[in-house]
């Protein structure tokens, strides 16, 4: 059998289209399968500077500098009341917190040349990655769900469906980039659901959102917020998407969604009420999309490379969206797993063990990630100790700006680790009233 592609690649999102730049890039013939037609609406809207390079790389950034989405400097987080942050535990610096930031400028960045990333209307920003990966020589079927990936032959086939005609094309090497839909992962059975987390999310867009009444300043309003609400396990993100559009949205533990039995509408106005004055913002805002919602999204797989596949992107993992890590880490796997499968295609080997660089380094970078946000959940007045301590603050920063792949583990995630652990054992320590309920093992990375 011959193939009709070197690469078959499964979703055209961030993370398909960016394999397929750099693959046609590399002279390798690749089909991108995508079953909506773009622009379609996408949660994930605020990227991190990890985006930067890759972008650059593809040839994609003029694109999307052109396309004026706001620019992200950086991020805040926000309380309802002024929390007392004590130094008793880990030797930090004693202030209050009811805002703290961070500007990616307070760090240099290696392969980033600039001091800001950007918030996406998703629909136009991975229409402008598909393109571009179309006009590099990919060819793009829109519209085309793949349904199974045939692996009884000599070659992969991906099966897909035309109307009522089945479809079979058969290629060198399968790429599954269906992001959450993980359609190799269902297939091959080699999906496990996070141990931990199971958090839910409802999300919309309002109008004419005041960003400036939470914003510590003018010159702050554009960054990302987490907005902490004051029950366990709850936050609010805010995301600029034009001038005057606004992405909001609860993520929150599922069960407390399914014990409230409320619509969806009911549950969001009724836990955002817990934050008043995040209350009066949204309420003197106008909604402009209905709203969405995300469950299910934590989970790893058991095997991300094989003879002839690999996965990249959510089809590969997804946790929790706390540290907008999400696209970032499509781009990302996409960039690592590109070099192993272009080094495959010239030795004309697709072995699993042609992708054993890619499988270490992701595995590494989402761990880091997995045990940041672990931490964070678990203690979350912790995560903002650290950012205004001088010692960890660049560390968190790294973290923050998505800089998770090289060797080295974070100083700030060990040292967190050995707080959280001191806290859990001791019953009568002032961080105590803030655990929690989610618990993750903080001693061993992910699962
Ligand atoms: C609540 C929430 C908030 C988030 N917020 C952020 C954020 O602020 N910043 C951030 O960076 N990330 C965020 N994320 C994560 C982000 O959405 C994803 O990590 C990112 O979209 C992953 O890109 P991807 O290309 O892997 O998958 P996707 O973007 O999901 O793309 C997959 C594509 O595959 C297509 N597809 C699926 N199945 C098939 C099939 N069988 N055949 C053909 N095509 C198929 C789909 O139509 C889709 O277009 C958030 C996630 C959640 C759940």
């Amino acid at each position: 059998m011959n193939a009709d592609f070197d690469i078959g690649i499964m979703g055209g999102g961030p993370a398909g289209s960016t394999m397929a730049a750099y693959l046609a890039k590399a002279g390798l013939s690749v089909a991108v399968f995508e079953s909506d037609i773009f622009p379609r609406e996408h949660v994930g809207e605020s990227l991190v500077p990890a985006t930067t390079p890759v972008l650059m790389e593809t040839g994609a950034m003029p694109a999307v500098d052109a396309a004026g989405f706001p620019r992200k400097y950086g991020a805040a987080w926000t309380t309802a009341e002024t929390r007392k942050i004590d130094p008793m535990g880990f030797g930090g610096p004693a202030h209050d917190f009811r805002t703290a930031e961070v500007l990616f400028s307070e760090r240099d960045q290696p392969g980033v040349n600039r001091d800001y990333t950007y918030h996406v209307d998703r629909g136009k920003f991975d229409q402008i990655l598909l393109k571009h990966a179309q006009g590099l020589g990919a060819r793009v079927y829109a519209g085309i769900r793949v349904n199974r990936v045939d692996f009884s032959g000599e070659l992969p086939v991906l099966e897909a469906r035309l109307g009522n005609q089945s479809v079979r094309v058969p290629v060198r090497m399968v790429v599954d980039a269906s992001g959450r839909r993980t359609m190799l992962g269902n297939q091959l059975k080699v999906k496990v659901s996070d141990p931990v987390f199971n958090q839910y999310a409802i999300h919309t867009w309002f109008d004419n959102l005041d960003r400036s009444a939470l914003a510590p300043d003018a010159a702050k309003v554009d960054y990302i917020y987490i907005h902490f609400l004051p029950l366990v396990d709850t936050w609010v993100w805010q995301i600029p998407i034009t001038e005057t559009i606004t992405s909001v949205g609860v993520v929150t533990q599922k069960k407390r969604f399914q014990a409230a039995k409320d619509s969806r509408e009911r549950f969001f106005w009724d836990t955002v009420a817990s934050r008043p004055d995040l209350l009066d913002v949204l309420k003197n805002a106008e909604r402009v999309r209905p709203f969405k919602t995300e469950g299910d999204y934590s989970y790893g797989m058991k095997q991300i490379t094989g003879d002839n596949f690999l996965l990249v992107g959510d089809a590969a993992r997804f946790v929790d969206p706390i540290f907008s890590s999400g696209v970032s880490v499509a781009l990302n796997s996409a960039r690592i797993a590109a070099k192993d499968i272009i080094a495959a295609a010239a030795a004309a080997d697709f072995s699993k063990e042609r992708f054993a660089s890619y499988e270490a380094k992701l595995r590494r970078g989402v761990n880091n990630w997995y045990e940041f946000i672990s931490i964070y959940y678990r203690l979350n007045i912790l995560f903002t100790a650290f950012v205004q301590d001088p010692r960890y603050r660049l560390d968190v920063l790294k973290m923050l700006q998505g800089d998770v792949y090289d060797d080295e583990e974070p100083k700030a995630l060990t040292a967190m680790r050995e707080v959280v652990a001191a806290v859990e054992a001791d019953p009568g320590h002032l961080w105590r009233p803030f655990l929690g309920e989610l618990s993750a093992p903080t001693a061993k990375a992910g699962f």
